[in-house]
Protein backbone atom coordinates (compact mmCIF):
# COMPACT_ATOMS: atom_id res chain seq x y z
CA UNK A 1 0.00 0.00 0.00
CA UNK A 2 1.06 3.44 -0.30
CA UNK A 3 0.76 6.39 2.01
CA UNK A 4 -0.35 9.98 0.79
CA UNK A 5 0.31 13.08 3.31
CA UNK A 6 -2.04 16.05 2.78
CA UNK A 7 -0.48 19.30 4.41
CA UNK A 8 -1.01 22.31 4.87
CA UNK A 9 -5.12 21.93 6.14
CA UNK A 10 -6.09 25.51 7.44
CA UNK A 11 -9.34 23.59 9.40
CA UNK A 12 -9.29 20.12 9.44
CA UNK A 13 -12.70 18.90 10.31
CA UNK A 14 -12.83 15.33 12.13
CA UNK A 15 -16.07 14.90 13.25
CA UNK A 16 -14.33 13.51 16.46
CA UNK A 17 -13.83 15.87 19.77
CA UNK A 18 -11.67 13.08 20.96
CA UNK A 19 -9.21 13.94 18.09
CA UNK A 20 -9.83 17.74 17.81
CA UNK A 21 -10.95 20.92 19.15
CA UNK A 22 -14.75 21.81 19.76
CA UNK A 23 -17.76 19.74 19.65
CA UNK A 24 -19.62 18.58 17.42
CA UNK A 25 -16.87 18.86 14.91
CA UNK A 26 -13.34 18.26 16.75
CA UNK A 27 -11.77 21.10 14.53
CA UNK A 28 -7.65 20.98 13.86
CA UNK A 29 -6.23 23.96 12.43
CA UNK A 30 -3.02 23.85 10.62
CA UNK A 31 -3.12 20.62 9.85
CA UNK A 32 -2.09 17.29 8.11
CA UNK A 33 -3.40 13.61 7.89
CA UNK A 34 -2.21 10.60 6.30
CA UNK A 35 -3.89 8.40 4.58
CA UNK A 36 -2.78 4.55 4.10
CA UNK A 37 -4.53 1.96 2.02
CA UNK A 38 -8.12 3.28 2.12
CA UNK A 39 -7.76 4.40 5.58
CA UNK A 40 -7.02 7.39 7.74
CA UNK A 41 -3.88 6.55 9.92
CA UNK A 42 -3.03 9.63 11.06
CA UNK A 43 -4.08 13.22 12.14
CA UNK A 44 -3.23 15.90 13.61
CA UNK A 45 -0.61 19.59 13.42
CA UNK A 46 1.42 19.94 10.16
CA UNK A 47 4.70 20.13 12.02
CA UNK A 48 4.16 17.13 13.64
CA UNK A 49 3.34 15.08 10.71
CA UNK A 50 5.11 11.80 9.79
CA UNK A 51 6.62 11.27 6.28
CA UNK A 52 4.92 9.02 3.55
CA UNK A 53 5.01 7.72 0.32
CA UNK A 54 3.99 10.89 -1.34
CA UNK A 55 2.72 14.49 -0.56
CA UNK A 56 -0.33 16.49 -0.84
CA UNK A 57 -0.17 20.63 -0.74
CA UNK A 58 -3.73 21.34 0.29
CA UNK A 59 -2.30 25.11 0.01
CA UNK A 60 -4.44 26.16 2.86
CA UNK A 61 -7.58 24.86 2.15
CA UNK A 62 -10.27 23.13 5.10
CA UNK A 63 -11.01 19.09 5.42
CA UNK A 64 -13.65 18.09 5.71
CA UNK A 65 -15.06 13.60 5.70
CA UNK A 66 -17.17 13.22 2.22
CA UNK A 67 -20.30 14.23 2.39
CA UNK A 68 -22.74 10.62 3.26
CA UNK A 69 -26.22 11.39 1.42
CA UNK A 70 -28.06 9.50 3.11
CA UNK A 71 -31.71 9.44 1.16
CA UNK A 72 -31.73 9.78 -2.80
CA UNK A 73 -34.21 7.95 -5.29
CA UNK A 74 -31.71 7.71 -8.31
CA UNK A 75 -33.46 4.81 -9.84
CA UNK A 76 -35.67 6.77 -12.41
CA UNK A 77 -36.59 7.10 -15.75
CA UNK A 78 -37.33 10.91 -17.36
CA UNK A 79 -37.91 14.20 -15.75
CA UNK A 80 -40.52 16.10 -15.07
CA UNK A 81 -39.19 19.45 -15.71
CA UNK A 82 -43.04 20.40 -17.09
CA UNK A 83 -44.44 19.60 -13.67
CA UNK A 84 -41.99 21.83 -11.72
CA UNK A 85 -42.32 24.84 -13.96
CA UNK A 86 -46.22 24.42 -13.92
CA UNK A 87 -45.53 24.80 -9.83
CA UNK A 88 -43.29 27.38 -9.65
CA UNK A 89 -44.93 29.12 -12.56
CA UNK A 90 -48.37 28.97 -10.25
CA UNK A 91 -50.57 27.10 -12.84
CA UNK A 92 -51.99 23.99 -11.82
CA UNK A 93 -50.52 20.47 -13.43
CA UNK A 94 -52.89 17.21 -13.89
CA UNK A 95 -49.88 15.18 -14.74
CA UNK A 96 -49.44 12.21 -12.88
CA UNK A 97 -47.07 12.84 -10.61
CA UNK A 98 -44.83 9.97 -9.22
CA UNK A 99 -47.20 7.65 -11.49
CA UNK A 100 -44.92 9.60 -14.44
CA UNK A 101 -41.85 8.66 -12.80
CA UNK A 102 -43.31 4.99 -12.86
CA UNK A 103 -44.47 4.22 -16.49
CA UNK A 104 -41.02 6.04 -17.55
CA UNK A 105 -38.75 3.79 -15.13
CA UNK A 106 -40.79 0.43 -16.65
CA UNK A 107 -40.19 1.93 -20.15
CA UNK A 108 -36.39 2.62 -19.41
CA UNK A 109 -34.18 -0.44 -19.97
CA UNK A 110 -31.87 -1.40 -17.37
CA UNK A 111 -28.79 -0.11 -19.76
CA UNK A 112 -30.78 3.57 -19.82
CA UNK A 113 -31.43 3.26 -15.66
CA UNK A 114 -27.68 2.35 -14.64
CA UNK A 115 -26.53 5.02 -16.99
CA UNK A 116 -28.68 7.35 -15.64
CA UNK A 117 -27.85 6.07 -12.31
CA UNK A 118 -24.23 7.01 -12.69
CA UNK A 119 -24.55 10.16 -14.10
CA UNK A 120 -26.12 11.67 -10.93
CA UNK A 121 -23.66 10.21 -8.82
CA UNK A 122 -20.79 11.75 -10.82
CA UNK A 123 -22.92 14.83 -10.70
CA UNK A 124 -22.36 14.05 -6.63
CA UNK A 125 -18.95 13.03 -6.00
CA UNK A 126 -18.07 16.36 -7.64
CA UNK A 127 -19.77 18.30 -5.02
CA UNK A 128 -18.16 15.56 -1.99
CA UNK A 129 -20.33 12.83 -1.60
CA UNK A 130 -18.47 9.87 -1.05
CA UNK A 131 -21.11 7.65 0.49
CA UNK A 132 -24.62 7.91 -0.48
CA UNK A 133 -28.33 5.48 -0.38
CA UNK A 134 -30.61 5.16 -2.89
CA UNK A 135 -33.95 3.10 -3.12
CA UNK A 136 -36.12 1.51 -5.23
CA UNK A 137 -40.12 2.94 -5.64
CA UNK A 138 -40.86 3.94 -9.14
CA UNK A 139 -40.73 0.45 -11.08
CA UNK A 140 -43.96 -0.72 -8.20
CA UNK A 141 -44.08 -4.55 -10.05
CA UNK A 142 -41.89 -7.07 -8.74
CA UNK A 143 -39.80 -7.29 -11.60
CA UNK A 144 -39.18 -3.62 -12.03
CA UNK A 145 -37.97 -3.11 -7.98
CA UNK A 146 -35.53 -6.23 -8.19
CA UNK A 147 -33.96 -4.53 -11.23
CA UNK A 148 -33.97 -1.58 -9.49
CA UNK A 149 -32.35 -2.62 -6.37
CA UNK A 150 -29.80 -4.91 -8.49
CA UNK A 151 -28.08 -1.92 -10.32
CA UNK A 152 -28.23 0.13 -7.31
CA UNK A 153 -26.03 -2.59 -5.23
CA UNK A 154 -23.89 -2.40 -8.50
CA UNK A 155 -23.01 1.07 -6.88
CA UNK A 156 -23.55 1.23 -3.80
CA UNK A 157 -23.84 -1.00 -0.38
CA UNK A 158 -26.63 1.52 0.60
CA UNK A 159 -29.40 0.28 -1.28
CA UNK A 160 -33.01 0.31 -0.16
CA UNK A 161 -36.51 -1.79 -0.77
CA UNK A 162 -39.28 1.23 -1.24
CA UNK A 163 -42.04 -1.11 -3.07
CA UNK A 164 -44.21 0.95 -1.05
CA UNK A 165 -43.91 4.29 -2.63
CA UNK A 166 -47.18 4.87 -3.50
CA UNK A 167 -50.01 2.20 -4.17
CA UNK A 168 -49.04 0.98 -7.54
CA UNK A 169 -51.78 2.46 -10.39
CA UNK A 170 -51.94 -1.53 -11.11
CA UNK A 171 -53.72 -1.92 -7.48
CA UNK A 172 -55.53 1.34 -7.82
CA UNK A 173 -58.82 -0.16 -6.75
CA UNK A 174 -57.42 -2.75 -4.28
CA UNK A 175 -54.40 -0.86 -1.96
CA UNK A 176 -54.99 -3.93 -0.05
CA UNK A 177 -53.78 -6.66 -2.53
CA UNK A 178 -50.74 -4.16 -3.21
CA UNK A 179 -49.18 -4.39 0.30
CA UNK A 180 -50.15 -8.11 0.17
CA UNK A 181 -47.47 -7.63 -2.61
CA UNK A 182 -45.15 -5.66 -0.85
CA UNK A 183 -44.93 -7.92 2.02
CA UNK A 184 -44.77 -11.17 -0.30
CA UNK A 185 -43.25 -12.22 -3.95
CA UNK A 186 -41.90 -8.31 -4.05
CA UNK A 187 -40.20 -8.57 -0.64
CA UNK A 188 -38.77 -12.00 -1.35
CA UNK A 189 -37.67 -10.73 -4.93
CA UNK A 190 -36.25 -7.36 -3.81
CA UNK A 191 -34.34 -8.44 -0.16
CA UNK A 192 -31.33 -10.17 -1.43
CA UNK A 193 -30.45 -7.11 -3.21
CA UNK A 194 -31.18 -4.39 -0.02
CA UNK A 195 -29.84 -3.75 3.24
CA UNK A 196 -33.26 -1.35 4.44
CA UNK A 197 -36.93 -1.28 4.03
CA UNK A 198 -38.60 2.20 3.87
CA UNK A 199 -42.23 2.93 3.46
CA UNK A 200 -44.21 6.46 2.50
CA UNK A 201 -46.54 7.31 5.39
CA UNK A 202 -48.48 9.95 4.26
CA UNK A 203 -51.93 10.78 3.49
CA UNK A 204 -52.71 9.72 -0.04
CA UNK A 205 -49.64 6.51 0.31
CA UNK A 206 -49.59 4.10 3.11
CA UNK A 207 -51.44 4.58 6.17
CA UNK A 208 -50.13 3.74 10.18
CA UNK A 209 -51.16 -0.04 9.72
CA UNK A 210 -50.53 -0.69 6.52
CA UNK A 211 -46.39 0.63 6.86
CA UNK A 212 -46.34 -1.02 9.58
CA UNK A 213 -47.00 -4.32 7.95
CA UNK A 214 -44.48 -3.24 5.35
CA UNK A 215 -41.77 -2.68 7.62
CA UNK A 216 -42.41 -5.48 9.81
CA UNK A 217 -42.41 -8.08 7.11
CA UNK A 218 -38.93 -6.21 5.98
CA UNK A 219 -37.59 -6.80 9.25
CA UNK A 220 -38.30 -10.66 9.65
CA UNK A 221 -36.19 -10.65 6.10
CA UNK A 222 -33.10 -9.57 7.72
CA UNK A 223 -34.05 -5.47 6.33
CA UNK A 224 -33.66 -2.54 8.84
CA UNK A 225 -36.62 -0.09 8.38
CA UNK A 226 -36.25 3.80 7.49
CA UNK A 227 -39.22 5.70 7.02
CA UNK A 228 -40.77 8.29 5.20
CA UNK A 229 -42.37 10.39 7.57
CA UNK A 230 -44.43 13.44 8.51
CA UNK A 231 -43.43 15.01 5.04
CA UNK A 232 -47.05 16.48 4.04
CA UNK A 233 -48.45 16.69 7.67
CA UNK A 234 -48.96 15.13 10.80
CA UNK A 235 -49.05 11.69 10.90
CA UNK A 236 -47.92 8.52 12.77
CA UNK A 237 -44.57 7.50 10.50
CA UNK A 238 -41.97 8.99 13.37
CA UNK A 239 -43.87 7.39 16.18
CA UNK A 240 -43.60 4.23 14.42
CA UNK A 241 -40.53 4.65 13.14
CA UNK A 242 -39.14 4.89 16.92
CA UNK A 243 -41.28 1.68 17.86
CA UNK A 244 -39.83 -0.24 15.47
CA UNK A 245 -35.87 1.38 16.04
CA UNK A 246 -35.66 2.16 12.51
CA UNK A 247 -32.50 3.79 11.49
CA UNK A 248 -34.06 7.21 10.19
CA UNK A 249 -36.98 8.91 9.91
CA UNK A 250 -36.80 10.68 6.93
CA UNK A 251 -38.37 14.75 6.12
CA UNK A 252 -39.70 14.95 9.47
CA UNK A 253 -41.57 18.41 8.93
CA UNK A 254 -44.21 17.91 10.70
CA UNK A 255 -44.13 17.39 14.31
CA UNK A 256 -45.60 17.44 17.69
CA UNK A 257 -43.74 17.30 20.78
CA UNK A 258 -44.60 13.61 20.95
CA UNK A 259 -42.95 13.20 17.64
CA UNK A 260 -39.61 15.31 19.06
CA UNK A 261 -39.62 13.23 22.69
CA UNK A 262 -39.75 10.10 20.58
CA UNK A 263 -36.91 11.10 18.54
CA UNK A 264 -34.58 12.39 21.28
CA UNK A 265 -35.30 9.66 23.25
CA UNK A 266 -34.92 6.83 20.89
CA UNK A 267 -32.03 5.83 18.47
CA UNK A 268 -33.71 6.66 15.22
CA UNK A 269 -31.67 9.26 13.50
CA UNK A 270 -34.33 12.59 12.30
CA UNK A 271 -33.02 13.30 8.68
CA UNK A 272 -33.81 16.75 6.86
CA UNK A 273 -35.04 16.92 3.35
CA UNK A 274 -34.52 20.65 2.73
CA UNK A 275 -34.66 19.93 -1.06
CA UNK A 276 -37.71 19.04 -0.97
CA UNK A 277 -38.69 21.90 0.70
CA UNK A 278 -37.45 24.11 -1.47
CA UNK A 279 -38.56 22.44 -4.26
CA UNK A 280 -42.26 22.63 -3.46
CA UNK A 281 -42.44 25.76 -1.56
CA UNK A 282 -43.05 23.88 1.43
CA UNK A 283 -42.73 25.01 5.51
CA UNK A 284 -39.09 23.95 6.11
CA UNK A 285 -38.57 21.21 8.79
CA UNK A 286 -37.30 22.99 12.34
CA UNK A 287 -33.78 21.54 13.01
CA UNK A 288 -33.28 23.81 15.79
CA UNK A 289 -36.31 22.21 17.75
CA UNK A 290 -34.82 18.95 17.07
CA UNK A 291 -31.62 19.59 18.43
CA UNK A 292 -33.05 21.67 21.46
CA UNK A 293 -34.55 18.34 22.43
CA UNK A 294 -31.12 16.24 22.01
CA UNK A 295 -32.47 14.45 18.86
CA UNK A 296 -29.78 12.81 16.14
CA UNK A 297 -30.06 14.91 12.80
CA UNK A 298 -28.76 14.19 9.56
CA UNK A 299 -29.15 16.41 6.37
CA UNK A 300 -30.06 14.57 2.27
CA UNK A 301 -30.35 15.82 -0.80
CA UNK A 302 -33.13 13.61 -1.33
CA UNK A 303 -32.34 13.78 -4.51
CA UNK A 304 -35.46 12.54 -6.85
CA UNK A 305 -37.50 13.74 -10.65
CA UNK A 306 -40.31 15.16 -8.55
CA UNK A 307 -40.12 17.34 -5.52
CA UNK A 308 -35.96 17.63 -5.01
CA UNK A 309 -34.13 16.92 -7.85
CA UNK A 310 -30.62 18.50 -6.14
CA UNK A 311 -27.47 15.95 -5.53
CA UNK A 312 -25.73 19.05 -3.89
CA UNK A 313 -25.27 18.33 -0.12
CA UNK A 314 -23.23 21.91 -0.04
CA UNK A 315 -26.93 23.39 -1.36
CA UNK A 316 -28.59 21.35 1.98
CA UNK A 317 -25.92 22.55 4.32
CA UNK A 318 -26.88 26.75 3.32
CA UNK A 319 -30.55 25.71 3.33
CA UNK A 320 -30.71 24.00 6.42
CA UNK A 321 -28.54 27.37 7.80
CA UNK A 322 -30.29 29.75 6.51
CA UNK A 323 -33.67 28.84 6.96
CA UNK A 324 -34.01 25.97 9.55
CA UNK A 325 -31.66 27.40 12.68
CA UNK A 326 -28.85 25.23 12.32
CA UNK A 327 -25.42 26.70 12.95
CA UNK A 328 -23.03 26.50 10.54
CA UNK A 329 -21.03 23.59 12.23
CA UNK A 330 -24.11 21.63 13.52
CA UNK A 331 -25.13 21.57 9.60
CA UNK A 332 -21.76 20.05 8.44
CA UNK A 333 -21.75 17.82 10.70
CA UNK A 334 -25.15 16.82 10.14
CA UNK A 335 -24.63 16.13 6.28
CA UNK A 336 -21.24 14.29 7.39
CA UNK A 337 -21.48 12.39 10.40
CA UNK A 338 -25.44 12.30 10.31
CA UNK A 339 -25.70 11.09 7.64
CA UNK A 340 -23.19 8.05 8.97
CA UNK A 341 -25.27 7.67 12.01
CA UNK A 342 -28.64 7.27 9.77
CA UNK A 343 -27.17 4.50 8.00
CA UNK A 344 -25.52 3.31 11.03
CA UNK A 345 -22.20 3.13 9.88
CA UNK A 346 -18.73 4.22 11.88
CA UNK A 347 -16.33 3.97 9.30
CA UNK A 348 -17.47 7.23 7.65
CA UNK A 349 -18.71 10.68 8.19
CA UNK A 350 -15.34 11.66 10.35
CA UNK A 351 -11.18 11.74 9.74
CA UNK A 352 -9.89 9.98 12.57
CA UNK A 353 -7.61 6.93 12.59
CA UNK A 354 -9.06 4.21 11.14
CA UNK A 355 -11.68 5.85 9.48
CA UNK A 356 -12.76 5.05 6.05
CA UNK A 357 -9.89 7.89 3.73
CA UNK A 358 -12.64 9.83 2.18
CA UNK A 359 -11.67 13.06 2.06
CA UNK A 360 -13.00 16.74 0.58
CA UNK A 361 -11.18 19.81 0.23
CA UNK A 362 -12.87 22.71 0.18
CA UNK A 363 -11.69 25.78 -1.74
CA UNK A 364 -12.05 27.71 1.32
CA UNK A 365 -9.94 28.05 4.73
CA UNK A 366 -12.98 26.95 7.03
CA UNK A 367 -16.35 24.79 6.23
CA UNK A 368 -18.36 27.48 7.32
CA UNK A 369 -17.95 28.82 3.73
CA UNK A 370 -19.79 26.02 2.63
CA UNK A 371 -23.20 28.22 4.04
CA UNK A 372 -21.16 31.60 3.73
CA UNK A 373 -20.71 30.71 0.09
CA UNK A 374 -24.09 29.23 -1.05
CA UNK A 375 -24.35 28.25 -4.97
CA UNK A 376 -20.48 28.39 -4.75
CA UNK A 377 -18.79 25.15 -6.11
CA UNK A 378 -16.12 24.98 -3.25
CA UNK A 379 -14.84 21.32 -3.57
CA UNK A 380 -11.71 21.27 -5.31
CA UNK A 381 -10.23 17.27 -4.35
CA UNK A 382 -11.96 14.48 -3.25
CA UNK A 383 -10.45 11.12 -2.27
CA UNK A 384 -13.07 8.20 -1.89
CA UNK A 385 -11.85 4.79 -0.55
CA UNK A 386 -7.93 6.69 -0.16
CA UNK A 387 -8.39 6.65 -3.50
CA UNK A 388 -8.31 10.26 -5.29
CA UNK A 389 -10.80 10.67 -7.68
CA UNK A 390 -11.21 14.46 -8.40
ZN1 LIG B 1 -37.57 10.30 -0.41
Amino acid sequence: MTSTLITNIATLVTNDPAHGDGAPLGLIESAALVIDGDRVVWTGRAQDAPAADTVHDAAGRAAIPGFVDSHSHLLFGGDRTAEFNARMSGRPYEAGGIRTTVAATRAASDAALEANLVRYLDEALRQGTTTFETKSGYGLTVHDEARALEIAARHTDEVTYLGAHIVSPDYADDPAAYVGLVTGEMLDACAPHARWVDVFCERGAFDGDQARAVLTAGKAKGLIPRVHANQLGHGPGVLLAVELEAASADHCTHLTDADVDALASGSTVATLLPGAEFSTRAPWPDARRLLDAGATVALSTDCNPGSSFTSSMPFCVALAVRDMGMTPDEAVWAATAGGAAALRRTDIGRIAPGARADIVLLDAPSPVHLAYRPGVPLVSDVWRHGRKCR
